[in-house]
């Protein structure tokens, strides 16, 4: 037996001991898992620096404080959550009554990806916790230094048996996903995502998919346009653009074109400054392949802002780009990097044709101050979710679910979502014995008997 299914058969029995099932066994491990962050969290900021050249106000904004916000949330409402919940019973089902129970499923795989290598492996695994199972986290390896500081903070707060931390590559990630798990959550590409559904299929393991895509910004010509130049340029090219909900690129319309552009580039030098390349505080680009494939978009159209690229350091400046079409590379795929290309239009219909032709994207943005073009896209396009007259903060409020549709996710989380992912919905009705209605049993048609 090799050491993945030991893991695994270590997990699943200490789960089926009950142990995680107590709130207040929960409770005390997401407690200890806050103690623990909170304590390396020097280490983390770090470690963030040195694999990504993320800032302290990076680390901190999108990847620890946003977990320590969702360990408090949590346990704020786990006791609620977690009561079983009642619901009616119809007329025909007179004298018993219906109980919704929220279980964990047991052993759940957490797939991370690189792009916030700490905050995308744990805020699941909070969920995970929270709803009581037991959890396998793999972390990406091309993070190796967070990857690492994640594996000590875990390892200090769980005991193996309920959370462990396996690291590894593609190989690692498949022997998981040959084992027989009972939730599977990823977050990736949608290309691996497609694969590792299919792994799950296997054992009829459900999954929760949170992919990517082209995410589109619209700015109408009524929007507050300095307000939506300044939101456009923070959720963009807040961590080099390589975050799945970043804009990947701007509609607006032509009336206000020239104007939302100059005020574009003011907000990127008021946000980042004149050369990021020098400040040393714009985090860089991941790895040389990736690094490549962004470059190699910068001859797309003409360079409005930006257009800089250091190879020896990945740094890619802020660059937003203008005469773009559909076939440029640039508009293939998910860019996931500090590129902006600026499409216009004249018609909002025309955008919704345009973006409802392609997959559904993760999220959507709309710049807008009527309710009219509010509703006409909201009602015209289908996306995982967004925001109208910003960028990104959907994402940050645990009162909102977070995933994608189509091909940009399968399932969603944060706060309850979090904990409804991780558990099974068990439906119990409990039946009266003080008298039993005949009408359902074939050949007793004498009305209501007592027994
Ligand atoms: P990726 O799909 O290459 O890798 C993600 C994880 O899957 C890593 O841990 C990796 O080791 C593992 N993996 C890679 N190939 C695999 C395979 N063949 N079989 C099994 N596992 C495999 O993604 P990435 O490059 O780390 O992240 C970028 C992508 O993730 C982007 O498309 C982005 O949009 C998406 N993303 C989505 C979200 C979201 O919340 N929806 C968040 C962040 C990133």
């Amino acid at each position: 037996m090799n050491s993945i299914t030991s893991l695994v058969n270590a997990q699943r029995a200490f789960f089926h001991t009950g142990q995680t099932k107590p709130i207040s066994f929960r409770i005390d491990a997401l407690k200890r898992l806050g103690s623990a962050i909170r304590k390396h969290e020097g280490h983390l900021t770090r470690a963030l620096r040195e694999d990504l050249g993320k800032s302290e106000f990076e680390a901190y904004t999108s990847e620890i404080g946003i977990v320590l916000h969702e360990i408090r949330f949590v346990l704020k409402h786990i006791r609620s959550w977690a009561r079983p919940q009642k619901v009616k019973t119809p007329l025909t089902h007179f004298g018993s009554a219906s109980r919704i129970y929220a279980e964990p499923y047991g052993v759940a795989l957490l797939i991370a990806p690189w792009n916030f290598p700490f905050q995308l492996a744990v805020a699941p695994l909070i969920g995970a916790v929270a709803a009581g199972n037991c959890a396998i986290v793999k972390p990406s390896e091309l993070t190796p230094r967070t990857s690492e500081a994640l594996e000590l903070v875990l390892r200090e707060a769980f005991d193996e048996r309920h959370v462990a931390v396996l690291q590894g590559g593609v190989d690692t990630a498949q022997a998981l996903l040959r084992e027989r798990m009972d939730y599977v959550f990823f977050t990736g590409s949608v290309s691996v995502g497609k694969l590792v559904m299919e792994a799950a299929s296997r054992h009829l393991t459900p999954v929760t998919l949170e992919l990517g895509g082209k995410s589109p910004c619209i700015v109408h010509d009524d929007a507050s346009l300095r307000l939506a130049a300044k939101r456009i340029a923070w959720g963009k090219f807040m961590n080099a653009g390589q975050t799945c909900i970043a804009p990947d690129y701007v509609y607006v319309q032509r009336t206000v074109k020239e104007r939302f552009l100059e005020l574009l580039k003011d907000a990127i030098r008021e946000l980042y400054g004149q050369s990021v390349c020098e400040s040393g505080a714009f985090t860089r680009i991941v790895s040389e392949r990736h690094f490549a494939r962004l470059q190699s978009f910068l001859t797309d159209g003409d360079t409005f802002v930006g257009g800089a690229a250091n190879r020896d350091r990945l740094l890619i400046e802020p660059t937003v780009l203008t005469g773009v079409t559909w076939e440029d590379g640039v508009m293939r795929d998910e860019i996931f990097g500090p590129i902006l290309p600026v499409l216009e239009y004249d018609d909002i219909t025309d955008v919704i044709g345009e973006v409802s032709r392609r997959e559904k994207p993760l999220a959507l943005y709309l710049f807008s101050d009527s309710k009219e073009v509010r509703q006409q896209v909201l009602d015209g396009i289908s996306f995982g979710g967004g925001c109208v007259n910003d960028t990104v903060y959907h994402f940050t409020t645990p009162y909102l679910p977070f995933g994608g549709v189509g091909t940009s996710g399968i399932g969603a989380y944060h706060g309850k979502g979090s904990f409804d992912t991780f558990s099974h919905r068990k439906s119990v009705l409990v039946q009266t014995n003080a008298f039993d209605i005949p009408l359902r049993y074939p050949n007793l048609k004498d009305g209501l008997r007592r027994i």
